[in-house]
């Protein structure tokens, strides 16, 4: 230990002195709260931890004394597919991947490519192959070849047929117009759909892209199911001409149906808890009973915001899906059970016998 200078000595530790906390304890006196530390979390593990539980309810989570204290967070943790699609073009994994294309189409454009090559530089002995990064997506593709040793690169083509259509403007694939048509018979829509494409290694088609094609088929077959019905009843008329019965009169079966079942709300809501109807009137005559007249009843539209101030359907802007009030009953068939009997008086059929079930009064 070095020299103190004079003028500190009275300021380091004497000889015999006792701190004045000695044997001192600590009491009714609260401790410091323990706080939490500061972490930094991905964006996407944030939104976890702070947000609220109801997505109605905007407010974050209150945060405690041990819980941990959040800085801004960082961009969000990258998946493995994202990982994938960024090493797209070092891996070529793309090239694994397949499409749907029409083999008319393909064949010309192959040609015509081979035989403008060998025009343009009638020497090289590259490869031509397809120029991904160029490719479209409308549904179906557009393509265009380039050479790996030249610089010769096609032009786009259509590997699809379109739409004649009498509207200005670009056609729309005949494939995805077809595809809509399909998915109408069936349960999946265009979430599963997407998956359905993805899960056979081809890029899926947007969202948008499908419900816009989707909103302009279901018009269409709406409208061509109206023109079968009426050519059912007419068959009907034909059939009884030729059994030798009174060709106006046939025999019906009936019933409804709803998205939520009607019972399934006792005891929880003294409204009816189904939103869509569909009633069907199937015919007795043949052994093949065809529907030949239905009627959908629905509540819903996706503009609900403009239901709450005109209770009126189809009084607001665009399209209105729905086509009963919210307050009618939808449990009613006897009223769409009579638009249905309507049809039938139109095309001058009249019903003789109907079977159905008590809970519709349609039989009164
Ligand atoms: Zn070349
Ligand atoms: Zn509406």
């Amino acid at each position: 230990m070095g020299l103190i200078p004079w003028r500190l000595r009275k300021y380091t530790f004497q000889k015999g002195n006792k701190p004045y906390n000695k044997g001192k304890k600590y009491r009714n006196k609260t401790l410091p709260a323990e706080k939490g530390k500061f972490v930094r979390l991905p964006k996407d593990l944030y939104d976890l931890v702070t947000k609220s539980v109801h997505k109605k309810n905007v407010q974050l989570i209150p945060a405690s004394t041990k819980s941990a204290r959040f800085l801004r967070p960082k961009p969000p943790t990258k998946t493995e597919v994202e990982k994938c699609a960024e090493n797209e073009t070092k891996t070529g994994s793309e090239k694994n991947s397949f499409r749907l294309l029409r083999i008319n189409e393909l064949e010309q454009m192959w040609n015509e490519v081979f035989i403008e090559h060998r025009q343009i530089s009638p020497m090289c002995t590259g490869f031509i192959s397809w120029d991904l990064s160029a490719e479209q997506q409308r549904g179906a593709w557009r393509e265009k070849a380039s050479c790996n040793k030249c610089s010769y690169h096609s032009k786009m083509f259509n590997l699809y047929n379109e739409v004649i259509a009498k509207k200005r403007g670009r056609r729309t694939a005949a494939i995805n117009l077809s595809i809509q048509v399909a998915l109408n018979h069936i349960a999946i829509s265009t979430t599963g759909l997407q998956k359905l494409f993805l899960g056979s290694n081809i890029p899926a088609p947007s969202t948008s892209s499908m419900q816009h094609s989707a909103n302009v088929v279901s018009e269409i077959i709406e409208e061509y199911n109206q023109k079968d019905l009426v050519q059912k009843r007419k068959l009907l008329k034909e059939i009884n001409i030729l059994r030798g019965d009174n060709p106006n009169i046939i025999n019906i079966q009936a019933d409804g149906m709803y998205n939520n079942p009607i019972y399934s709300g006792m005891g929880k809501t003294p409204f009816q808890p189904a939103t869509q109807c569909t009633y069907n009137m199937l015919e007795n005559n043949t052994y093949k009973h065809s529907i030949v007249s239905t009627r959908q009843v629905s509540k819903l539209c996706s503009n609900k915001s403009e239901h709450k101030t005109k209770t009126k359907v189809k009084s607001h802007k665009g399209h209105c899906s729905a086509n009963i009030e919210m307050h009618d009953s939808i449990g009613s068939e006897e009223r769409w059970a009579k638009d249905c009997l309507l049809d039938l008086k139109n095309d001058g059929l009249e019903v003789q016998e109907i079977t159905t079930d008590p809970d519709s009064r349609v039989s009164l």
